[in-house]
């Protein structure tokens, strides 16, 4: 058989732990084999990053934004430990927080839905995506405390010096606190392009919400650039793609969402996207089976696992003992960005092969096959829980039979 010739590489970011075990693998078994696969290689690995003073991620970033597809691999985020552990020049940045940064992106995480694996909310039967609004609100705030007697006020200055202001509380009678907290036009607007451009990608409704009936000003800003935006540049394409732009208030979303089977995409600010990502990641069962995808608001995307490098795995892996490592959400990274390569570039039996890659991993865990993570939660009653190498070697046997049939 022929290996599928690809035309544009995709940026390839190597990282940490035992993701890059797992990463080599996947490369080896499971790609290889099959397409003529062209990588630009970054090696994200913090021994690597140390040495370059971190502009392999900054390079890695921008050969993003030249070719429009990237896969990343786990990466380590330095902490004082690993400052330590890895005898750092300095405590760098996190990786996936300089690659945004220059991508100007939005997260999209969704979770890989496999027979036996019942997310907490049986209803759910399609994966609920969350996107986040990565900036501003609360996370760029400032706050002082308010002492008995003080008078707070909110003042903005323009760029002639003219002064208004607003009483935000006057605290004769106690004490208090109070936090200023902002969000730009451009934040936003990029915020809502990334997200009319997943939803339109992966035909799926997108839903937003806010609390703008109280919040009059802030919150229903956000509100109307995201109608201005859908209104002059997404509504002709929803509507010939069949799908739905819906805004409605944040506590109303919750119970639509808690009443629903999924399939939708859910667009947080970013508080709420803080704390639903959690819920939504936790109903659904392993941290091995959810996706994360980084897309700019002109269509680049990079795509990953939500997890970690998991280290303690990692651990055991480098005393020769064996683990049970759940691959499939770097596997899915793999296939996200193959099939987008293969949808730019016009080469079908590319997006055939990630179809294919992705049936005979889900086909592998709902004949019994899992990693122990999975096995922890699965219902299926021929469940096994096995080593990463045997978990492998099933997708391999599988995949193998799904592109023989393919022919
Ligand atoms: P983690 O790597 O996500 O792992 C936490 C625990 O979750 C693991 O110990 C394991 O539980 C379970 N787990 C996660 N992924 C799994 C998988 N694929 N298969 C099986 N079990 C899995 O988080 P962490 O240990 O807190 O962080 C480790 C390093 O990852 C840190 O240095 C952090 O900076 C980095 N990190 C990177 C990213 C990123 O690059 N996007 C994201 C988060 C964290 P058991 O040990 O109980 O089996
Ligand atoms: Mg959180």
């Amino acid at each position: 058989m022929d290996k599928i010739k690809m035309t544009t590489p995709i940026v390839e970011m190597d990282g940490d732990e035992m993701t890059r075990v797992v990463w080599k693998m996947i490369k080896d078994e499971l790609i290889l084999p099959y397409v003529d696969l062209k990588t630009e290689y970054y090696d994200l690995g913090l021994e690597y990053r140390n040495q370059t003073d971190d502009q392999v991620t900054i390079d890695s970033a921008n050969a993003t934004k030249k070719y429009g597809v990237a896969v990343k691999c786990a990466t380590i985020t330095p902490n004082a430990a690993r400052v330590e552990e890895y005898k750092l020049k300095q405590m760098w940045k996190s990786p996936n927080g300089t690659i945004r940064a220059i991508l100007d992106g939005t997260v999209f995480r969704a979770p890989i839905i496999i027979k036996g694996i019942t997310p907490f909310i049986p209803s759910w039967t399609k994966p609920i995506t969350i996107a986040r609004h990565a900036y501003g609100d609360i996370y760029k705030n400032t706050e002082l405390r308010a002492p008995k007697g003080s008078k707070a006020e909110i003042v903005v200055t323009d760029e002639n010096g003219n002064e208004t202001r607003a009483l935000i509380h006057d605290f004769k009678a106690s004490g208090g606190i109070v936090q200023g907290v902002h969000n730009t036009d451009a934040s936003i607007s990029g915020f809502a392009r990334s997200c009319f451009t997943y939803a339109l990608d992966t035909k799926q409704d997108l839903w937003f919400a806010s609390k703008d009936t109280i919040s009059k000003v802030y919150d229903h800003r956000f509100k109307d650039i995201f109608a201005e935006i859908y209104q002059n540049e997404f509504k002709e394409k929803f509507e010939a793609a069949g799908i739905e732009y819906f805004y409605t208030l944040i506590d109303d979303v919750v119970a639509r969402v808690i009443r629903s089977n999924g399939g939708m995409i859910w667009a947080c600010k970013n508080y709420d996207g803080d704390v639903m990502s959690d819920m939504v990641a936790t109903a659904y069962g392993s941290l091995g089976l959810m996706t994360s995808v980084l897309v700019s608001p002109d269509g680049i995307y990079e795509y990953e696992a939500a997890h970690g490098t998991v280290q303690r795995h990692y651990y055991k892996w480098l005393k020769g003992e064996k683990t049970s490592t759940n691959p499939i959400a770097t596997i899915f990274a793999w296939t996200g960005a193959l099939r987008k390569r293969g949808e730019l570039d016009n080469i079908p039996g590319l997006c055939k092969y990630a179809d294919a890659l992705e049936k005979a991993t889900i086909s592998t865990v709902e004949s019994g096959i899992m990693t122990n993570d999975m096995a922890a939660i699965s219902t299926n009653p021929n469940k096994k829980g096995v080593y990463t190498e045997e978990f492998f070697s099933a997708i391999s046997e599988n995949l193998a039979k799904c592109m023989g049939m393919a022919e």
